[in-house]
């Protein structure tokens, strides 16, 4: 170890602890532990490792209020919220649980014989996570690379590592073998970097900014090691004159403003019809009007801070010259608070096309479908979006013509574990979650039997 961080809490401000931050060296060792405990838990009865899981969720779940409060304390997600990650970092943990017995191979009738395949673990993967869902992005990875039978190194976000830290001590508590999931709270280009370079790992699964997420792709290019890139969005929620403008305005400002708006599903780009436009602007942000900013430790707030200043400062500078239609409350100070705000823009201002990450919701006009679809489609993002609509079968163009990984009709939801998560474009590579995550988790190999 060498420098520590100051890890503030950003709705007092409050100094939490002075983190310890690990180095190169504690990341190599980190990765050799999980490659000395790879053998044995890759060939652990598949009964055994599901048994284990399972009390690793459970031993989760039964620390979900402790978890859900060490990130609102870390980064001021509200408590309802962060209590819910957790208890649904435990039931991936579950799901990936029951998936260890049933992600098989084929057999394949061929000339000579019999192909047999095999999904083998890849061996160590590295995790790195981001700071705005921490312990929810370390489940969506933990969970399938640990039930494909590869031991983990995880790296937190260096400014919200106290929920993985403790996710940490549970596996141990629930008979993780020691090895299996070792966590190492550093910077990124110190300690997130040696799982590029170090060649003990076969794999980075990596959530985060697109920026960082190029880097680590071209840093793997070198030995071909497998990544997963869960990145950011800009994602459209679309509303035509047709739909029930009462339930989409009633779901928009949760879309956007959710955890501060630092969520990458944030459906931040609004896109309105424009004979609707007026009606649905007036309903959103009356909407908005109840979206209570305040003390994240209390039951009933709906959005707290901004997680750094740093962070704050970013966002607020989005909003220079920017055609402010509504700003909502905030509690002024101590902690980095910004009230929500509902900006009109066109397609192709920065306010319109970047990635925020703060609570500012853009409402841009359209006239046609076509039109709809092409304003989507013209961003490097593809994570998520919506469409409200009555006419069904718009809704089926719609989900067919916008390049994005996830897409709701009629609703703002984007995640479930069960279904599976991941971008197009420049918001990502591979996929998360579902059944499918296993096979961005595994090799497949091919076997030929003579007979
Ligand atoms: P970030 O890219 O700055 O950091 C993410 C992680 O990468 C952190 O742990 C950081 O320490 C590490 N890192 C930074 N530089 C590194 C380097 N050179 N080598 C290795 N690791 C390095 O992102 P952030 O600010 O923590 O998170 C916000 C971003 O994450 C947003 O863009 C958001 O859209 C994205 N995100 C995407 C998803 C998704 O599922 N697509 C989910 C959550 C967040």
């Amino acid at each position: 170890m060498s420098d520590t961080l100051a890890l503030i809490n950003p709705a007092t401000e409050a100094l939490i602890l002075n983190q310890p931050l690990a180095t190169a060296a504690d990341a190599d060792a980190a990765i050799a532990r999980a490659a000395t405990a790879l053998p044995s838990w890759r060939a652990m009865a598949p009964l055994d490792r599901i048994k284990i899981m399972r009390r690793f969720a459970d031993t989760v779940a039964q620390h979900a209020d402790e978890l859900g409060r060490l990130d609102t304390m870390n980064m001021g997600m509200p408590i309802g919220n962060s209590v819910w990650c957790a208890n649904t970092a435990a039931e991936v943990l579950h799901y990936y649980a029951g998936c260890i017995d049933k992600h098989t191979g084929s057999t394949i009738p061929v000339a000579g014989g019999v192909t047999m395949t095999f999904h083998e673990p890849l061996g160590v993967v590295g995790v790195i996570t981001p700071w705005n869902f921490p312990i929810l992005t370390a489940a969506w990875k933990i969970g399938p690379a640990l039930a494909c039978g590869n031991t983990v190194v995880i790296k937190p976000s260096e400014l919200t590592p106290l929920s993985t830290v403790r996710l940490g001590e549970l596996a141990l508590e629930a008979g993780l073998p020691e090895g299996v999931l070792n966590g190492v709270v550093g910077t990124g280009p110190e300690v997130g970097w040696r799982f590029v370079e170090n060649p003990t790992v076969r794999k980075v699964g990596f959530t985060g900014s697109t920026a960082v997420g190029k880097r680590i792709m071209a840093g793997c290019a070198d030995q071909v090691k497998r990544v997963t890139l869960e990145l950011g969005g800009k994602s459209a929620n679309i509303v035509f004159a047709d739909a029930d403008l009462e339930a989409a305005a009633a779901s928009a400002p949760g879309a956007v403003f959710d955890n501060s708006g630092q969520d990458c599903c944030s459906r931040s780009r609004v896109l309105v019809q424009r004979e609707a436009y007026d009606r649905f602007v007036e309903l959103f942000i009356a909407a908005s009007q109840q979206f209570s900013v305040g003390d994240p430790l209390l039951a009933d707030t709906a959005m707290g801070p901004l997680v750094t200043s740093a962070h704050k400062a970013k966002v607020q500078g989005f909003l220079t010259d920017a055609d402010v239609l509504w700003t909502g409350s905030a509690p002024t100070g101590p902690g980095y608070w910004m009230p929500c705000h509902v900006v009109a823009s066109g397609p192709d201002t920065r306010i319109a096309r970047d990635e925020i990450f703060g609570p500012v919701a853009v409402v841009i006009p359209f006239d046609t479908e076509a039109d709809a679809i092409a304003m989507a489609n013209d961003s490097v993002y593809g994570l998520s979006g919506s469409v409200w609509t009555r006419d069904a079968n718009r809704a089926m163009r719609l989900a067919r013509g916008i390049d994005t990984g996830t897409l709701s009709i009629n609703s703002n939801s984007s995640v479930r574990f069960s279904t599976p998560f991941g971008g197009f474009k420049q918001s990502g590579l591979g996929r998360e979650l579902s059944m499918e995550a296993l096979n961005h988790y595994s090799e497949l190999k091919t076997v030929f039997w003579a007979s």
